[in-house]
């Protein structure tokens, strides 16, 4: 391949696939589009995502690379539709949120598939949100499997790392056990905040907190308060390692229940302590 530009594909043109267009494009590679509305295809076309773009899928066809950036639950549907049109070299990958049902499903469909996952985003999405060097210095998690080609997680990892990205590898089901901890558990623990503060019965207290809310509340509740699509999607996909973190946050809040309960405010004052220290390991 020395000498020639390879020639990308990728597959839904919205915040993440418009955020991958822009970086591999001023990277030199050559950058083909495929997205569902036609008026998405001429903003990237005019915005600089991509090279060209439309509407069909054979339009990858000539792709050595294909990155599917399409809503999670489409990615397998469609990846089952694009094959028809690619040849047995062409490498797919993906952008989804979670890793194991995605796997699972492609694997045994196209041997040349690696999963992937930039732990890069923004509160809104689509093509207008998409902006370049999103990935600069975050996570991007490749999951490949025993059967994945070597030659193909070399080839995957060059396009990442020219993101400017930390390339992380793991097996799928380690990638959907550490996002339960870190981001699809924090949802829903901050969901149930506000449901909890909304059980306020008396209406003089309910707008009182209302009233006195702040920073604090600001930061607790920005992730249950957000996106619902984006909240069902995380449980549905990764149902299992939710539910366990889940499980194990209610054992955790009946611990502080306790201490608190039965006065064991040293005890407290440990665990805090504790938390205090841990907590710049998960920020740094
Ligand atoms: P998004 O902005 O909504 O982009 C998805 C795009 O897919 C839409 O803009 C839509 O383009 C296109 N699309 C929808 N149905 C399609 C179809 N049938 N065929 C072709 N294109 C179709 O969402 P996103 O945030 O970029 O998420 C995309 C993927 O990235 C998801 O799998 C998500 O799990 C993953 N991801 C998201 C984040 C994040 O923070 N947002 C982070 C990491 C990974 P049109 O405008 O043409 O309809």
């Amino acid at each position: 391949m020395l000498g020639m530009v390879m020639k990308i594909g990728i597959l839904g043109l919205g915040l993440i696939g418009g955020c991958l267009g822009f970086d591999l494009r001023s990277q030199g590679y050559n950058v083909v589009g495929v997205s569902r509305q036609e008026s998405t295809c001429q903003k990237a076309i005019s915005a600089g995502i991509v090279n060209q773009a439309g509407q069909d899928l054979s339009l990858l066809a000539s792709t050595e690379v294909v990155f599917v950036c399409t809503p999670i639950g489409l990615i397998v549907p469609q990846v089952k539709e694009l094959t028809s049109h690619l040849s047995k070299s062409t490498i797919i990958t993906d952008v989804g949120s979670v890793k194991t049902p995605i796997v699972s499903a492609i694997t045994p469909i196209w041997e040349n598939f690696l999963g992937g996952h930039p732990m890069a985003g923004k509160t809104e999405v689509g093509i207008d949100a998409a902006e370049p060097h999103l990935f600069v210095n975050r996570p991007y998690v490749l999951t490949p499997t025993d059967t994945t080609p070597n030659h193909l997680v070399t080839i995957v990892e060059e396009i990442v790392r020219s993101l400017g990205a930390n390339i992380y590898y793991c097996q799928p089901e380690q990638h959907d056990r550490a996002v339960s901890w870190i981001s699809h558990l924090p949802v829903i623990v901050s969901a149930s905040l506000i449901a909890a503060c909304l059980s306020e019965t008396d209406p003089e207290i309910a707008q009182l907190a209302e009233n006195f809310a702040s920073s604090g509340f600001r930061d607790t509740s920005r992730v249950g308060g957000g996106n619902p699509e984006l909240g069902v999607m995380m449980a549905e996909y990764n149902r299992q390692a939710l539910l366990y973190s889940l499980h194990q946050y209610r054992e955790k809040l009946d611990e502080f229940i306790k201490m608190i309960d039965e006065e064991k405010w040293h005890n407290l004052q440990h665990k805090l302590e504790c938390n205090k220290q841990a907590r710049p390991r998960y920020l740094e």
